[in-house]
């Protein structure tokens, strides 16, 4: 299966990806986390990336679009993936197309994971206490929640036309909105 979960910062979606992906057999993608692991490591993509994530804004399409054509290019990808965190732009859903369309394949469904804008500001502090992310401050996280708003929420009526899209709500314990994904993948 080839999955996309999309869903607004704070909305569970990097842990749902890892429990969704893992019931799946298949492995989790996120570009997130691929910056961070750059970062950590100090390479020049991570310093570059560094800019754009401590202000909440999205590292530009020609960096992030290359990165998954490299990963989406491993073995592990071959019979199916779960992608957390991109397409974040429509320029990267014509990026992931075209990637996908050179082996003929395409993505199976898109979930997205619904959530109360509240909530997910207060779960969002509280990550950034628990795990001191330097994109959790206050102002950040109200930039990241505007550019989702501007430039992927509309992504979904893309894939909603394409009738691919599943709407899944992210209120909820872990379990109840693991469950709720699974169900909906299996229509
Ligand atoms: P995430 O862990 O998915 O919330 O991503 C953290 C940050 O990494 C985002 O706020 C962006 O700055 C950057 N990022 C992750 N994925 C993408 C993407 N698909 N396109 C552009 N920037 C991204």
């Amino acid at each position: 299966m080839r999955i996309v979960l999309m869903g607004p910062p704070g909305a569970g979606k990097g842990t749902q990806a890892i429990v969704v992906a893992e019931n799946l057999g298949i492995p989790h993608i996120s570009t997130g986390d691929i910056f961070r692991a750059n970062l950590k490591d100090g390479t020049s993509l991570g310093i570059e990336a560094k800019k754009y994530m401590d202000a909440g804004e999205y590292v530009p399409d020609t960096i992030t679009n290359g990165m998954v054509a490299d990963r989406l290019s491993q073995a592990d990808a071959a019979n199916g993936f779960l992608l957390d965190g991109y397409p974040r732009t429509v320029d990267q859903v014509h990026a992931l197309n075209g990637i996908l369309a050179q082996s003929e394949l395409a993505i199976d469904s898109v979930v997205e994971i619904t959530a109360n804008t509240d909530e997910v500001v207060a779960r969002l502090l509280n990550r950034a206490k628990e795990q001191g992310r330097a994109d959790d401050t206050e102002d950040v996280i109200r930039r990241r929640m505007e550019v989702y708003a501007e430039q992927t929420a509309p992504l979904t009526d893309v894939y909603s036309d394409q009738g691919v899209l599943v709407k899944v709500d992210g209120m909820g314990s872990v379990d109840e909105v693991s469950s709720r994904i699974m169900a909906a993948l299996r229509g």
